[in-house]
């Protein structure tokens, strides 16, 4: 298998060469073709693996190469430092689309956070607190997300956010792809899974 194979395009695929990945992963080589393909994906796999590519890249292919009025994907993670993380894979892969993005995390106050939002963002990777509480500042439009990430999913859980995941899924439209990414498998994860996929492929590594 080669990143070749992948329906995806030719600013992504210059990037990944330049990022120097040779070869997709496992968790790459079986859930980028699903997630290309429109599926909602239910991947299991931990750090480590290459999952934050197996999402990024098929994100940034939907959401296209062009810059929108308002967001059109939403990646939430449970902490801060997973979503620096995200946010690099976001500007690796994303260099050669014109996608603007914003990082939305608690720990610091909200202002520059409002005002990267207000100049126009295309993908949002945020806390799920941080996320809820942008959007009831009213500086949040929501109605255009149609990608939607959780990652580290099982994490989220343990950190208590299911209230928060709950009331963002209230407030983005039903009609959506969903990728949700866990290190583990537990009764949590796939009640989970009934309230935010719809008839996911569930990829394991
Ligand atoms: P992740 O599991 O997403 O946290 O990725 C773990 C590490 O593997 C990161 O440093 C990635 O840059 C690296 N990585 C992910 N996919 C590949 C690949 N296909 N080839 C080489 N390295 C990769």
């Amino acid at each position: 298998q080669s990143f070749e194979n992948f329906n995806l395009n030719k600013q992504l695929l210059n990037a990944v060469q330049e990022i120097g990945y040779e070869k997709p992963t496992p968790i790459q080589e079986k859930a980028i073709p699903l997630a290309l393909a429109g599926h909602d994906i239910l991947g299991i796999a931990q750090t480590g693996t290459g999952k934050t590519a197996a999402f990024v890249l098929p994100l940034l292919f939907k959401v296209k190469y062009a810059q929108g009025q308002h967001p059109r994907a939403l990646i939430l993670a449970p902490t801060r430092e997973l979503v620096m993380q995200i946010e690099e894979a976001v500007i690796g892969f994303g260099k050669y689309t014109d996608l603007r993005y914003v990082c939305l995390y608690g720990g610091l106050g909200p202002k520059p956070q409002i005002e990267k939002v207000q100049e126009g963002v295309d993908i949002v990777i945020a806390t799920p607190g941080r996320f809820l509480d942008l959007y009831k500042r009213e500086v949040l439009y929501t109605r255009d997300i149609k990608t939607m990430i959780l990652d580290e999913a099982d994490k989220m859980l343990d950190m208590g956010f299911l209230p928060q995941i709950r009331a963002i899924l209230e407030i983005i439209p039903v009609k959506r792809q969903n990728m949700l990414f866990s290190a583990t498998f537990s009764d949590k994860i796939e009640k989970l899974s009934h309230e935010f996929l719809e008839f996911p492929e569930r990829v394991e590594v």
